[in-house]
């Protein structure tokens, strides 16, 4: 992640005296603005950046007039797509935001099985809108999230066994260049920006929409299974050789949670910490069964089994109440071939001393169909591992950033020495270059040589950095 410091200077105020660009059809908020506040606001509640700018284009011409407008005035560009990044990396100190919010549109094709988004929209409309027909395109777990900044990143859910990534289901984009140019990516089209952008974040230029490929997924069979987290030991044991061999329409990620104190837990495990899996099974039920009893009959009787048959566009926003905008989050991330003993006791150790009630830990599946394609592929190198990793400090009370960030911390550096090296960009903080190197290991110098083609000067660089190569 790059912030202004660093970089290029920030223009002083007096150069802002047009403070839209021109040309420019979209809503513009400056700091005098009485909406300037909730405009500047972020997911996460510990960031609070203070732009010089915010923009919220109508169109790709749009997007092209605030590029400019930034990149003449010395003011650097923050993205948004749906403002969900941990690290805060729609927003910027002193710069411009282009906040593509207004940038939602959503059209389904039902019979050639896409649907086209805005770079602005949020999963929740998506799985809505496609979910009408019985379709949809792998996302992530939580409805609010921004189609664009989880797209970019390569995207981890409840589908990715069975479909693959996000990525691996993305068919076409439409980008706004450094330079202003509008071009369509896709795999006859900018091959090379193609590849980039699945997996290499938002360094390569705005998209203004993304085309997907849809699948049949009506009702899905879903919902968490929770042990107490006394028995995590046990539980990760049998869930880490029962998970890479069961079958891809099963889905199933590990977590620690605390159980939340209303509906629809039953009230005797409200406030309990417990570990578990969260299912997502794209079948019917008895199928479902029979692929979660090898797991279940070999673990003691659940606290609670809630797997039901549902939309899947409920299952996907099941823990959007939990998860509200505004609470701080401090999160690490790693990918994870493999959980041997000793990390197991460690993820025990640390599962059972969770600091708040919304602080967690979640092992996202990444095989099934994300083993189909190669790590040179697309960007999003870690094709071989078996999970995403995330250690999540999250509480509504600032006054606890600093416990939850130390135990986010301490968690992540005790099983770093586990994992697979690299984490998934989209759930890192500020752990900077070597780490977002790491992250794309022997794709990185390609990586680099494609930013210098689109963005040679670095014009989009609040993101997990990728510096263009030098000549
Ligand atoms: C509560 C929570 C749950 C999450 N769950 C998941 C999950 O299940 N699976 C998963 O894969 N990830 C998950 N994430 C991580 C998520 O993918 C990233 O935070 C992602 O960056 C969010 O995208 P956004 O568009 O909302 O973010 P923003 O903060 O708007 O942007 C993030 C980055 O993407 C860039 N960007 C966004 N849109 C565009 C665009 N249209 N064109 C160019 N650049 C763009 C921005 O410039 C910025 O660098 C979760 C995050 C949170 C906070």
């Amino acid at each position: 992640m790059t912030q202004p410091q660093g970089g290029r200077s920030v223009a002083p105020m007096s150069d802002l005296m047009t403070p839209a660009p021109s040309d420019f059809r979209g809503r513009t908020i400056t700091p005098d603005d009485a909406g300037f506040d909730e405009a500047r606001a972020v997911y996460n509640g510990m960031i609070d950046r203070r732009p010089a700018l915010i923009v919220r284009p109508t169109d790709a011409d749009d997007v092209a007039a605030a590029i400019a407008h930034a990149r003449d005035r010395d003011l650097v560009i923050a993205v948004r797509g749906g403002g969900h990044n941990g690290a805060g990396l729609g927003t910027v100190d002193g710069g411009l935001v282009i906040d593509l919010a207004a940038l939602n549109d959503i059209a389904v094709d039902p019979v050639a099985r896409t649907v086209r988004v805005g770079g602005g929209s949020k999963w929740g409309d998506v799985d809505r809108a496609t979910g009408e027909h019985g379709l949809a395109t792998p996302s992530g777990i939580i409805s609010t999230t921004g189609v664009g900044g989880l797209t970019l990143g390569g995207g981890l859910g409840h589908l990715t066994r069975r479909f693959g990534l996000t990525i691996d289901n993305l068919l076409e984009a439409d980008v706004v260049l450094a330079d202003g140019r509008r071009v369509r990516a896709a795999a006859d089209e900018h091959p090379d920006l193609f590849w980039a952008i699945r997996g290499g974040g938002g360094n390569f230029g705005v998209v203004t929409s993304f085309t997907f490929r849809l699948h049949e997924v009506g009702t899905i069979f879903g919902g968490p299974t929770f042990w107490p987290v006394e028995q995590a030991e046990q539980v990760m044991s049998v869930y880490r050789e029962f998970l890479p061999g069961a079958p891809r329409d099963l889905n199933g990620f590990f977590c620690f949670h605390t159980v939340p104190p209303g509906p629809p837990f039953p009230e005797e495990i409200h406030l309990r910490e417990v570990c578990g899996v969260v299912w997502c099974f794209v079948g019917g039920e008895d199928a479902a069964r029979k692929a979660m009893a090898p797991l279940l009959d070999a673990l003691p009787e659940p606290l609670l089994h809630g797997v039901q048959a549902m939309p899947h566009a409920m299952l996907q926003s099941a823990f959007d109440g939990l998860y509200p905008r505004g609470e701080q989050w401090y999160w690490r991330a790693d990918f994870v071939k493999e959980l041997p003993d000793e990390a197991v006791a460690l993820h025990a150790r640390y599962g059972a001393d969770m600091p708040t009630m919304k602080s967690t830990m979640h092992l996202y599946p990444v095989d099934g169909a994300a083993h189909d394609v190669a790590a040179s592929d697309t960007a999003w190198s870690y094709r071989d591992a078996t999970w995403g990793a995330v250690y999540a400090g999250v509480d509504p009370d600032p006054g606890n950033v600093a416990t939850i960030r130390r135990w986010s911390i301490d968690y992540h550096e005790a099983l770093h020495p586990y994992s697979a090296g690299g984490a998934y960009v989209n759930m890192m903080m500020d752990e900077g270059r070597e780490r977002v190197r790491a992250s794309y290991r022997d794709n990185w110098n390609r990586l680099a040589r494609v930013k210098a083609v689109y963005d040679r000067d670095n014009t989009f660089r609040i993101n997990q950095n990728i510096e263009p190569e030098t000549a």
